[in-house]
């Protein structure tokens, strides 16, 4: 199959547009008509002449996102379905602003965004992980979720999160592609600040990202403050134990000035307990981080449970009272299974490209 052409670097088509004998500053024109004019088609590049557009085609197909389906909720979320080429399917999930989460100003939206088919992670509690992993997204699947709900919502997109289905750092050349497309002035043109990379805490990838000369910022799924804890529900743990994942957190914490964020779901009985929240407050404040507490999203198939509102809120008491700054996330999509993965899951298990999954507990 051809390659796409949303997936390409300005660099990659100028050098295409070299080897062709055509001039360079065409490259500019079919960026800005990929990204700015939106484009369904090569063919609707129309200052372009026809012999480019043809040898283009040729080269290329453009790589939109076939859009599937649109599950709305009363709160204005919207989750998007995406079909890929092998029919393989993707989500993104459009959330109106959340102050209490992401500190911005009110009229804001973040686009949840997928970096893999699946998770190869399995963590116990979510949907994501439940199937196991299929393969990585490409740059301009990546990038293109963020372009095509753009298309379909007709709003711009302000931040980004990469807390939708996969893990980003094991996918991290192709998310890296997608950042330059997501952040690059002829692309999307979205500050690196406004960026949050989620990961359940992939210790060598973590430092090389930490490299990365943007201002990319980086939430960790932490989920349990102990390895006691974390071993129960994230295998991951089992290879980067909470003291290396620390570890590399300072690490993060010397290259980088956003502050961290620590992402904890509370899931009855598993990790809410007010010792795991006075361990967790002793991390946070070491690493300067603030806290995410999210209350846990039921998943079709799994018997996990949040525990009830008065218990989160003691939970997020411990962590305020040791001077760490915790928020406990609004709801958000609840009804609309927002806690990514859901969406593609019941699609490929209805369409039987995968099996239903099976009970982990
Ligand atoms: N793999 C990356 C990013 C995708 S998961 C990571 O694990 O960070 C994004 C976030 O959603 C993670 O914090 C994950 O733990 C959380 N999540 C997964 N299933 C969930 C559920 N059922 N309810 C609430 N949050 C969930
Ligand atoms: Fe994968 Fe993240 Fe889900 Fe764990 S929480 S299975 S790493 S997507």
């Amino acid at each position: 199959m051809l390659p796409a052409l949303t997936g390409q670097s300005q660099e990659q088509i100028s050098s295409f547009l070299k080897e062709a004998g055509e001039p360079a500053f065409r490259a500019g024109q079919i960026m800005e008509w990929i990204w700015k004019k939106k484009v369904t088609s090569i063919d609707a590049m129309t200052n372009l002449p026809a012999a480019l557009r043809a040898k283009l085609s040729e080269h290329f197909r453009l790589g939109a996102l076939e859009h599937t389906h649109t599950q709305g909720s009363h709160d204005t979320t919207r989750k998007f379905l995406f079909r890929l080429h092998d029919h393989r399917y993707v989500e993104s999930v459009l959330i109106p602003a959340n102050p209490a989460l992401y500190g911005e100003k009110s009229d804001r939206r973040t686009l949840c965004v997928s970096s893999q088919v699946g998770c190869a992670y399995g963590c116990r509690f979510c949907a994501s992980g439940l199937a196991g992993f299929t393969r990585n997204l490409d740059p301009s699947e990546i990038a293109g979720q963020v372009l095509s709900a753009e298309q379909l919502s007709g709003e711009r997109v302000d931040n980004l999160v990469f807390m939708g289905m996969g893990e980003p750092l094991a996918n991290l050349d192709n998310l890296l592609a997608a950042i330059g497309l997501i952040t690059g002035e002829k692309s999307l043109h979205l500050g690196a600040r406004h960026l949050t990379i989620s990961t359940s805490g992939l210790v060598p990838k973590i430092r090389q990202l930490a490299e990365h000369p943007q201002q990319i910022r980086l939430a960790i799924s932490l989920h349990g403050a102990t390895d006691d804890v974390r071993n129960q529900i994230m295998p991951v743990n089992k290879k980067w134990p909470v003291a290396e994942l620390f570890d590399a957190l300072d690490y993060w914490n010397s290259r980088k000035n956003q502050k961290l964020t620590l992402e904890y779901i509370l899931i009855q009985g598993v990790n809410d307990s007010l010792e795991q929240a006075a361990i967790l407050a002793r991390h946070a404040r070491k690493l300067h981080a603030k806290v995410n507490l999210i209350p846990y999203n039921t998943v079709e198939g799994l018997d996990w449970k949040r525990p009830a509102v008065s218990h989160c809120r003691a939970f997020q008491d411990v962590l305020k009272n040791a001077g760490v700054s915790a928020t406990l996330r609004l709801e958000k999509g609840h009804d609309i299974d927002a806690a990514c993965g859901q969406l593609r899951l019941k699609q490929e298990t209805q369409e039987g490209i995968i099996e239903a999954p099976v009970k982990q507990r």
